[in-house]
């Protein structure tokens, strides 16, 4: 993530989203399945002034399907409209433009009951930096679209992008929201998957915080992929087991920075497998 979130920015970034948010019917709020609850934007509710809005799971395909289906449960029973999406393979489309439909619904019955023509649904895809919002704009239009943030000084039209169906239209510049860092463990969900630079938070923490959750959530997962038969109860004796199960030594003391990365690495290209680190249950929501 290049983005380094300062109130100046989070000011502009809220202004530049209230301007789209004027041009269209529908907001499309991408979050991370594996951390749906932190890499969300806690203020989004009041940025998007009550715009229908539809949550999309995306990276269904490296999150634990069991907890993303008990977050599309507890989320619908909120009586919010929800998807899982793999953006990556363009799975879940089909269901995502029926969401936004749903939500529209009844405005277009209205509509076509005055003997109006409702047109094609206009969305705004908005969510934190790399949840997915570009890949997710090119495989609803179907090809390869420059998407690019609003850069300060470089003012550009806005430009409706068809989707292949043609029942509805996206904005071409996605809304970017920053992700709230005061919650330390918000911090080390969204390091762990990769949504934001390991230096913002320090490696070694982030190391430590992953171990210590696979280990209570996949311990399974966590033994067959290092080969372990018991996982020590410690973190730091967790790290370094599986620093010199990889040959991570020197000198006789594991490399603990190279037993972090290599930890992080492998989880952030599903070696551990399926993985989700948030669940309904962590907000009372189960
Ligand atoms: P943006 O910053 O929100 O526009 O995020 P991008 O679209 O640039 O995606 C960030 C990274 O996540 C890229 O490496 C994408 O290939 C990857 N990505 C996006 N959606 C998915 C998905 O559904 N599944 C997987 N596995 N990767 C995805």
């Amino acid at each position: 993530m290049a983005i380094q979130w300062f109130p100046g920015h989070m000011a502009k970034a809220r202004r530049q989203v209230t301007e789209k948010l004027k041009l269209i019917d529908v907001v499309i709020e991408l979050v991370d399945a594996r951390v749906p609850q932190s890499s969300r934007n806690p203020m989004v509710d009041e940025i998007t002034e009550g715009k229908p809005r539809l949550i999309v799971l995306n990276k269904a395909d490296m999150a634990d399907p069991v907890v993303t289906d008990a977050w599309l449960r507890a989320l619908k029973r909120d009586d919010i409209e929800v998807v899982a999406v793999d953006a990556k393979h363009s799975k879940g489309l089909k269901q995502l433009m029926s969401g936004a439909e749903k939500l529209m619904q009844e405005k277009h019955d209205r509509m076509r009951e005055k003997g109006r023509n409702p047109g094609p649904i206009r969305a705004l895809i908005i969510g934190i930096p790399n949840v997915g919002k570009s890949t997710l704009i090119n495989r609803l239009a179907g090809r390869n679209i420059a998407v690019t943030g609003d850069r300060p000084g470089v003012t550009k039209r806005q430009q409706w992008i068809k989707m292949k169906g043609g029942e509805m239209e996206l904005l071409d510049t996605p809304g970017i929201l920053w992700p709230k860092f005061e919650d330390q463990m918000v911090g080390y969900r969204l390091a762990a998957t990769g949504a934001i630079k390991d230096d913002i938070l320090n490696l070694d923490d982030i190391a430590l915080y992953t171990a210590r959750e696979l280990s209570a959530r996949y311990p399974e997962q966590l033994k067959e992929r290092f080969k372990i038969d018991q996982l020590p109860e410690d973190a730091v004796e967790l790290l370094e087991l599986i620093g010199k199960k990889r040959g991570l030594v020197s000198g006789g003391y594991v490399d603990f920075e190279k037993a972090s990365e290599l930890l992080l690495n492998e989880l952030r290209h599903e070696k551990i497998g399926r993985v989700s680190l948030e669940t309904p249950a962590d907000h009372d929501m189960a």
